[in-house]
């Protein structure tokens, strides 16, 4: 590689070929006599080379010697980690790219005297200038790390172990269930596909990270100097390189350690190989099974192996769970084998089946899916924390942010649906939320595919130029997305075109959520030498199939900042898939400033933008194809030097039985560029009213189509809001805000109840500040609703049987009753109720009809006052504080925080246990603010404002 990347930088300076240069085929040990004849008649010889001097200080010898010999050539000087001039040499660490050579070389060229007058300057120069430009971007980009295939087995065991592990750690718990003091687990990690777990949201499941089987090697290592239980993952492959020593050496040590050994069947980290527990060998023929736990009864020379060894399937959570306790309590060795298949072999079999039932019968009769209903979703985040599953991602709605599913990623294993939470570790287990659900599409003839509303004909040719010299394309995007297909194509078009082609690759996490990104380059007939490698601010294209990705091509933080205004045009998907911190609630970027930053830090005028992700999901019905889509859109606006028929072929090439979609998803993105406004329109995609009027009229219909009293509410609503409107002087969204929210107290009571929400927000509104651009009210107006809007099982049933939910479902699922669709859900609900005192609480699927019976009982709401008692208390607690901090808001000073206080319900979310902390936090906030407001201001009682 030092060879490629020197030539290239040379290239890139201008001086390839203008050096004599050796390369060495063998780097140990070295031929005297070629060192002698290369180094003849030279002054100074440099040498490039990764990592430590290894060639430099064998050359330095060898020339030193011949020195000493008297030849001439060995008194040449030679350089390599230190520059002449004090200048920086060679970097030792890091590995090297095309860039760290420009710079180095290139300030060393400009202060050699010898080389004054020989070289371009002026070129030198403006290549150390473009370094340094793209040195100073400024881009805030957040780590993507990796985790978990969704359906991984893994995720099943590591998230049950997270509950034990906080639960072994409670002293409460303890006694209670296993009669014993605390225990602190010690967790030790190494290499395979479990070495996700070192990243969040499971990283306290591996204290430690070690070569590959050697986690039951570090537990022996500490295991005569601590008492603490310990527990090693391991997978199947890592037991038969390996880890079986370790397990051997735990037994005859008398350890006291628990290996969970995933027995997947298979070698998932590496790509799927045969193992000795396989029937199959690596090529394809039949033979033998080896069985671990007969292996580690083989250990102990006996069939009683002196260890415990259990299997069971992970999925089976509960089961799992107490199994779990009970053995890892236990002394001495143990080894849970937990028995699922790989996920991605499992899904990839099921993906192949449907496609086939789909290819025969032109569509699927029947299909299933996860759902999350977001306004029943509170944003709490406990199953994005429990599972850190991929397959959630995160929307913004009018309500705020809400975890969804990504119907992409989600394989529909239902892990997430049985996630459990335990925010106290001695309280009770108990689902996290009633907002997931099943949902059951059916079909009775192929649906209206909205590609085919398009029309593709008369698509006019881009004017596209062929690159004499080098061009550089620079794709990126998360693994799953397509990156290395898109590559595929790119390089075989290349070829096509005649180009001399190199690209390099980086598959990197792929599959697990990780950032990828690949780059090519094509040289045409003039193209000075260039390596696979494109120079920092070199890249004509950043195509961003992920938008945070793609910002990374300019991070300096970044060995792949490509991206500079001198060079780089910029196209990019402006979805973007959350990272897993995100995901938990860690980090949080915005898009929008992504967009400024690549508008900024690349050609003005070349920027490109568009959500990808959003219209390739409406017109296939999922995000498949969104890598071709993207190469239409490259295509059509002119960046991709190739002709149309050359990147058609290698779609065709590239794609086998996919190729018919791909080459339709490559049309629709030329098209998206020709005629946008065509394809959205195609697209339908579902957009609920934003604007107050819209809101207005759509709630006052849904109100109107209400059983019996339907007409009679929707006028109310209508005369309410229109009263309110008239004093309300807030912005058009928090107009549409605030009718939303009139809305739902109508659903969730009654126009009265309603009516007391508008009341309280209208006299705060009255002491509000236009100065202050009425923030006090839009808080209220948020936050009142919050807790009035009390998700109790009576409310949460008509959010999950609303019209607002179905008539997004029918979108999100292409669903057209009219053409015999249907949709059929199984809400997964825990029912709680407070009857005389006693908790009554169960897990139940319920049906849309059950959950219409229950909508309607909403006097069980004045029957049992014990029923989400603590809710109603917080809701009066908070509407009384709100009243109290109105009166200080024309205090000099006070307006910060009467908007703090009426912010608090903000982070209160989650139901039952997760959200009653959230509610005593929040009240011990308020004691300390209103203590603040009352020792430094006087309320004004009036009710006027002072200023
Ligand atoms: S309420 Fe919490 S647990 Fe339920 S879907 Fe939303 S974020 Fe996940
Ligand atoms: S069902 Fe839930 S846990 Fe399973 S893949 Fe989908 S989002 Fe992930």
């Amino acid at each position: 590689a030092a060879y490629t990347y020197l030539r290239h930088a040379l290239a890139v300076l201008g001086l390839d070929l203008c050096f004599p240069i050796l390369k060495l085929g063998v780097t140990y040990p070295l031929d005297p006599k070629l060192i002698g004849e290369f180094a003849d008649g030279l002054t100074d010889l440099i040498v490039i080379e990764e990592r430590r001097p290894f060639l430099e200080e064998q050359i330095t010898s060898l020339l030193n010697r011949a020195r000493q010999e008297g030849e001439a050539f060995g008194s040449v000087n030679v350089w390599g980690k230190q520059f002449p001039h004090g200048l920086d040499g060679i970097p030792e660490s890091r590995g090297l790219n095309p860039s760290k050579l420009v710079e180095r070389l290139g300030r060393l060229f400009l202060k050699l005297p010898e080389l004054r007058g020989t070289i371009d300057a002026t070129k030198v120069e403006m290549e150390l200038k473009l370094l340094e430009e793209v040195e100073s971007a400024e881009v805030t980009v957040i780590d993507r790390t990796p985790t978990f295939c969704p359906g991984c087995p893994h995720r099943d065991s590591a998230s049950v172990l997270m509950e034990v592990k906080k639960q072994f750690a409670s002293a409460d718990y303890m006694a209670r269930v296993h009669g014993q003091s605390a225990v602190d687990l010690v967790f030790h990690g190494d290499t395979g596909c479990y070495t996700m777990l070192m990243f969040e949201p499971t990283k306290d499941l591996m204290h430690n990270y070690s070569g590959m089987g050697l986690g039951g090697g570090t537990g022996a290592g500490i295991d005569p100097f601590i008492r603490n239980k310990q527990v090693v993952f391991m997978g199947d492959s890592t037991f038969f390189h390996s880890g079986s020593a370790a397990i051997s050496n735990s037994l005859k040590n008398g350890q006291d350690i628990t290996y969970v050994i995933l027995d997947n069947k298979t070698t998932a980290m590496t790509g799927h190989q045969e193992t000795p527990g396989t029937e199959t060998n690596l090529l394809g023929d039949h033979t033998f099974s080896q069985n671990i736990e007969a292996i580690v009864a083989a250990m102990t020379q006996s069939s009683d192996t002196g260890a415990t060894v259990v299997q069971v399937n992970p999925e089976d959570r509960e089961s799992y769970r107490a199994l779990l306790e009970k053995t890892i309590l236990q002394d001495g060795v143990k080894i849970v084998l937990a028995d699922k298949e790989c996920g991605i072999t499992y899904h990839r079999r099921a993906a192949s089946a449907e496609r086939k039932r789909e290819r025969e019968d032109g569509f699927l009769a029947e299909k299933e899916f996860i759902n999350i209903t977001p306004e029943v979703c509170e944003n709490c985040l406990e199953c994005t924390k429990a599972t850190g599953c991929p397959g959630l991602t995160l929307e913004q709605t009018p309500y705020g942010q809400k975890v969804q599913i990504d119907k992409t990623w989600c394989v529909n294993d239902g892990a997430c649906t049985r996630s459990l939470v335990a925010p106290d570790p001695a309280g009770p287990q108990v689902k996290a939320c009633p907002s997931f659900g099943e949902v059951r599409v059916t079909r009775t003839q192929a649906p209206l595919a909205a590609i085919d509303r398009l029309d593709f004909i008369g698509l006019p040719d881009p004017s596209v130029e062929k690159a004499g010299g080098v061009w550089h394309g620079y794709l990126a995007g998360v693994g799953g997305m397509g990156i290395g297909t898109a590559t595929a194509i790119l390089v075989r078009a290349g070829h096509r075109e005649g180009y001399s082609v190199k690209f390099c690759d980086k598959k990197g996490l792929a599959i697990r959520n990780g950032g990828v990104y690949s780059m090519v380059t094509y040289a045409g007939s003039e193209a000075a030498y260039a390596s696979n490698v494109i120079p920092y601010g070199h890249a004509n294209l950043i195509l961003g199939i992920d938008l945070l990705e793609a910002a990374r091509a300019i991070d300096p933080a970044t060995n792949q900042r490509v991206g500079s205004r001198r060079h780089t045009a910029v196209i990019a998907n402006t979805h973007l898939t959350p990272t897993i911190k995100t995901l938990l609630g860690q980090t949080a970027t915005d898009p929008a400033q992504l967009e400024t930053d690549l508008r900024r830090h690349t050609r003005a005028g070349h920027y490109h933008g568009i959500d990808v992700s959003a219209i390739t999901d409406r017109i296939f019905g999922n995000q498949r194809y969104v890598n071709t889509v993207m190469l239409g859109v490259a295509f059509q606006l002119g960046r991709l030097p190739l002709r149309l028929t050359s990147i058609e072929w290698a779609i065709e090439a590239s794609l086998g039985g996919t190729a018919k979609e791909n080459l339709r998803a490559f049309q629709l993105g030329r098209l998206l560029v020709h005629d946008r406004a065509a394809v959205l329109a195609a697209a339908r995609l579902q957009e609920e009213p934003s604007d107050y009027a819209d809101v207005l009229r759509d709630k006052e219909a849904i109100l109107n189509q209400t059983p019996g009293r339907g007409p009679k509410m929707g006028e109310a609503y209508r005369h309410m809001l229109e009263r309110a409107s008239e004093h309300l002087q807030v912005e058009g969204p928090v107009l549409a805000d605030f009718a939303r929210r009139v809305y739902d107290l109508i659903q969730f009571e009654d126009v009265d109840y309603a009516q007391k929400y508008i009341r309280q927000v209208l006299e705060l509104h009255e002491l509000d500040s236009a100065g202050e651009n009425y923030r006090a009210t839009r808080a209220l107006i948020w936050n009142l609703h919050r807790v009035m809007a009390i998700k109790d099982e009576v409310y949460v049933a008509h959010l999950l049987t609303s019209e607002e939910k179905h008539r997004r479902d029918r979108a999100r699922y292409d669903v057209d009753p009219e053409r015999g669709d249907e949709i059929h859900y199984r809400h997964l609900n825990r029912p709680e109720f407070n009857i005389l005192g006693v908790r009554v609480a169960w897990n139940m699927k319920t049906r849309d009809w059950m959950l219409r019976l229950m909508r309607r009982q909403r006097w069980l709401r004045r029957a049992l006052p014990q029923w989400h008692a603590k809710e109603k208390d917080f809701c009066d607690w908070y509407r009384q504080t709100a009243q109290e901090a109105a009166f200080y808001l024309n205090q000099p000073g006070a307006y910060e925080r009467v908007v703090q206080l009426l912010e608090l319900p903000e982070p209160v979310t989650g139901y039952r246990e997760v959200r009653y902390p959230k509610m005593a936090a929040a009240q011990a906030t308020a004691e300390g603010l209103m203590t603040d407001l009352h020792e430094t201001n006087a309320p004004n009682k009036s009710g006027k404002p002072t200023r």
